[in-house]
């Protein structure tokens, strides 16, 4: 049988069996296409048509023209759709229009080509205009197919028609288009051929079969147009799918004032509250309500102008988000009083609305609570933990008359940034000056959105909650404001104004999408809280949940059947309790060095490591103990009842001391000046910096190997952490220290100091009289340390992966030079997939800890395993810890609620699979 290119709306079932599945269908059909047949299929009004196929676009993308048959079947068709109006295409006396739209396997909104009106002639138009008794409704579309074939099969200017139009408005003195008459619009359609053929080169086609022809092909190409390529590189869809063609005859919501157009999400897409939310105009067309050219009413008004279409419209919009589990985003035509469904699709909203309607679709059954969390994606959860303004920032600029402008806060968060009036600028002004930009515009249109995405905020002055420029705000979670009328934007002069107060381009604006409020000049931000957030920590808890589930994971005895916990890295007491709040449950890296650098200790840190005896050093240390034991005692009482793992001294020494060439220059100075002061002093202490100076300092003297060149040091940690742990027992908090010895390359590292170490342990309890359990483990930052992991799980009882260092020494990259010098580079040439320091490689970083683990419980089965670097917050590099056996991966507090999600992600994913043991 010859190949099917075209599916009539209702040959949906002959579509899923070709394609195997539902997802297949929307693959062949698109997502428009799926989901006008679904419409149909379920009894929903949808106007009649048919679909070309995705497989269509690509034949025609490879060999420049339609595929064998294709032609043939959109005739027949068309015939078919004919039959189910009563109309036909072409003819005067009843004719067929139709619309010719894009629509890919996944929503590209606005990103393709769209005609309508096809069909409309000289003939056919004045026909319609009889038919209906309504020449002007038949000739505004007759004009408005010119200028679409103009601008979107011919790529002319909008400009083009657009001038010429608002000249004849202004000529006539008219403010609105409903001011135009019959008359006014048939001139207007003699203009625009005009206009068409002068910039064409031809005359518009008056037949209106080349009209689909033209049509269909022209939505193929704009598949592989700029706008629709730049989008599909920001939202990662592939670019070999195609755009599916839908032709649908036409319904007119211009037909006068019992007919009209809208769009409506069935939630809140920026809050997700659960009530219907969008505009509609009458008597208008299509785009009118998106582009957000004039102010259209809420859908709730409907209820009073047209009670019964609003009715049978809020009970549609119910079905469907019941059929589709999930917020529908719709357009609709009302022609003549009756309704027509022109388009569902599951709706785009902000990070906020995604987890508030997963969590409300949850509890009202309609989805499982695994199905609400695989909504949220970690990007949502990083977002909703985005800066917002301060709010007594916003008051004091508010009271300084700083506020510019309030408008529609159409997607949520604060963006501070230097205005800009184009997409253009916006976007240089971002990646080429590296400026924070905010881009302003009355409003937006597709071939703004590559402006948009380099922007940290959008401003509109025109256009509502569903304009173009909320939409894909939303959609990119950046900070937007639309519709801020009282803002008069000069695109000539690069200014805009409001009141007496004018902004120039570049000068810094604040914009607040989660209220709708402009101000003039910088607003400092701040991180929202998580625990506002109720949804979110719902959503988070059955996280954690999921999570915590034995037999999760399959394993032998010993390892961890449930999913991944998730711990924090805090130096400090305050970080501790974010992390806790966040929903960390134990610290998985305390760098106690941080704590050296604090102003009143450094001064004795570097007596210390300047000293030439250890009695000197040991009183040195001796001062610095109780500042030490306090530092711990805050993190034990902030983690009560927690592990909390303290890394003992791991940087080279030369880090606390000062700069080596300030130094040397201020010696010279003195010498120079014969400064004979203090000159002994700063000679000594340079000649000990030099003493220090090593080569490659990072492979050098640090971690477990300046323990052991000297102990005092970590023997003072060691007796500041059991006695702090001692003196919270006492007072009822419940501790759990675990001593981590960074660095480690061989066991007889740990041999020579672990002992030495666990004896302080054993004598401060003693001494204190009190006992609680304790661990002593390594960090695994050194590829020996991987392959020889069973003989060093012979000492230590844990092992946390140091991936920075890990991935540095494994690759032999710098990791504090790798990134500027040639990282990027490499990246780009395709030498490695992604940055290595930020995403676990697998294949070679990845495979010594899977080693490490598998060899590390040969020796101790029940081996508490964790990861500290960077990569414990990446949710890619959470999933290869979920796989290998990880007990815990640890982040940074603001990362937690991130990796709990990431958790749950990979627990369902994987769920009941083996871990998988290198064998
Ligand atoms: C690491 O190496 O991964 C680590 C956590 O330690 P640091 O970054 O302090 O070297
Ligand atoms: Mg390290």
């Amino acid at each position: 049988m010859a190949e099917k290119w075209v599916y009539l709306f209702d040959e949906v079932s002959e579509a899923e069996k070709y394609a195997g599945s539902w997802d297949g269908v929307r693959g062949l059909l698109g997502g428009k296409g799926s989901g006008l047949a679904d419409m149909a299929r379920a009894g929903v009004p949808v106007p009649a048509g048919f679909t070309v196929t995705t497989e269509a676009c690509n034949a025609f993308r490879e060999s420049g023209n339609f595929p064998g048959g294709m032609w043939d079947q959109s005739l027949t068709a068309l015939r078919e759709v004919e039959k189910q109006t009563g109309k036909k295409f072409g003819d005067p006396s009843n004719p067929l229009l139709v619309s010719c739209r894009s629509g890919a396997k996944f929503s590209m909104p606005g990103m393709m080509n769209t005609i309508l009106n096809i069909g409309l002639n000289d003939q056919t138009a004045e026909g319609l205009a009889k038919l209906t008794g309504n020449p002007r409704f038949v000739y505004d579309a007759y004009r408005r197919l010119v200028e679409m074939f103009g601008t979107t099969v011919f790529n002319l200017d909008d400009e083009v028609f657009e001038h010429p139009m608002a000249e004849y408005k202004s000529k006539k003195g008219y403010k609105n288009d409903t001011e135009m008459t019959a008359e006014d619009w048939q001139a207007l359609v003699a203009t625009f051929k005009e206009l068409f053929r002068q910039h064409v080169g031809s005359d518009f086609p008056l037949d209106v079969y080349k009209q689909l022809e033209l049509a269909t092909k022209a939505v193929f190409e704009s598949w592989n147009g700029k706008r629709a390529r730049d989008y599909r590189k920001a939202t990662n869809i592939s670019d070999d799918l195609g755009t599916a063609v839908n032709i649908v005859s036409m319904v007119f919501g211009n037909m006068g004032f019992d007919s009209g157009t809208g769009v409506a999400f069935t939630r809140d897409p920026s809050t997700g509250e659960p009530k219907m939310m969008g505009d509609y105009l009458l008597n208008a067309q299509g785009e009118d309500v998106v582009a957000g050219i004039r102010n259209a009413d809420p859908v709730a008004r409907m209820a009073e102008t047209m009670p019964e279409v609003y009715k049978q419209f809020m009970d549609i919009a119910g079905r469907l988000e019941k059929h589709y589990k999930d917020m529908q985003d719709v357009e609709f035509t009302i022609e003549r009083g009756r309704l027509w469904m022109l388009q569902t699709r599951n709706g785009k909203r902000t990070a906020k609305a995604t987890v508030k309607i997963a969590v409300d679709m949850a509890n009202e059954g309609l989805i499982s609570r695994e199905e609400a969390v695989l909504r949220v994606s970690p990007e949502n959860v990083d977002a909703l933990l985005h800066p917002q303004f301060d709010e007594a920032a916003k008051q004091e600029a508010e009271r300084a008359g700083r506020l510019f402008g309030k408008g529609v806060n159409a997607s949520p968060g604060a963006a501070v940034g230097q205005a800009y009036f184009d997409a253009d600028m916006a976007e240089k002004m971002a990646k080429e000056k590296k400026q924070d930009t905010i881009m302003v515009r009355p409003f937006t249109k597709p071939d703004d959105v590559h402006g948009m995405i380099a922007s940290k905020g959008v401003l509109t002055s025109e256009g509502g909650a569903t304009s173009h420029a909320a939409v894909v705000a939303r959609q990119f979670g950046i900070p937007c404001v639309v519709g801020a009328s009282a803002i008069r934007i000069d695109l000539e002069r690069r200014e805009m104004t409001a009141g007496d107060v004018t902004v120039k381009e570049g000068d810094w604006i604040s914009v607040d999408g989660t209220t709708g409020q402009v101000y003039v000049g910088q607003i400092p931000t701040s991180a929202p809280t998580l625990d506002e957030q109720t949804e979110l920590l719902t959503l988070l808890t059955w996280a954690d949940e999921i999570a915590a589930r034995e037999g999760l994971r399959k394993a032998p005895e010993g390892w961890p059947t449930r999913g991944l916990q998730v711990w924090a890295n805090a130096d400090y007491p305050q970080d501790a309790r974010r992390a806790r709040s966040y929903g960390a449950v134990g610290i998985g890296l305390c760098r106690t060095e941080h704590m050296f650098f604090e102003p009143e200790r450094l001064p004795i840190v570097q007596k210390m490591i300047l000293a030439d005896t250890s009695e000197e050093r040991t009183k040195q240390l001796d001062l610095l103990l109780p500042s030490q034991r306090s530092d711990f005692d805050g993190l034990f009482e902030a983690m009560d009842g927690y592990p909390v793992i303290i890394r003992l001294i791991d940087p080279p020494l030369h880090e606390f001391m000062p700069d080596e060439e300030a130094l040397l220059e201020e010696v010279i100075t003195m010498r120079v000046k014969g400064q004979k002061d203090g000159l002994a002093e700063k000679e000594h202490l340079l000649a000990a910096i030099r003493g220090l100076h090593e080569s490659n300092p990072m492979m050098g003297l640090r971690g477990v190997r300046l323990s052991i060149a000297m102990p005092e040091i970590v023997e003072m940690q060691v007796r500041a952490i059991f006695e702090a742990a001692a003196d919270c027992t006492k007072r009822g908090v419940v501790v759990r220290p675990e001593v981590m010895i960074p660095l480690t390359g061989t066991v007889k590292e740990l041999e020579w100091i672990q002992p030495r170490l666990e004896r302080i342990a054993s004598a401060v309890m003693g001494e204190k009289g009190v006992q609680f359990d304790y661990k002593f483990g390594t960090m695994i930052e050194i590829p020996r340390a991987c392959v020889t992991a069973a003989e060093v799980a012979g000492l230590a009882q844990f092992f946390s992966f140091g991936t920075n260092d890990l991935t540095q020494m494994t690759f032999g990259y710098s990791r504090d030079d790798a990134e500027r010098n040639f990282l990027v580079t490499y990246v780009e040439q395709g030498i490695l997939p992604v940055n290595p320091f930020q995403t676990l490689d697998r294949d070679g970083v990845g495979k010594l800890m899977q080693w490490a683990i598998t060899e590390g419980r040969k020796t101790r089965p029940d081996l508490e395993v964790g990861i500290c670097g960077e990569h414990g917050g990446d949710p890619d590099s959470i999933e290869w810890c979920h796989l290998i056996g990880n007990n815990y991966v640890s982040c940074s507090p603001f990362r937690v609620p991130i990796a709990r999600l990431a958790a749950a992600h990979v627990g369902l994913k994987h769920s009941g699979t083996s871990i998988a043991e290198d064998k």
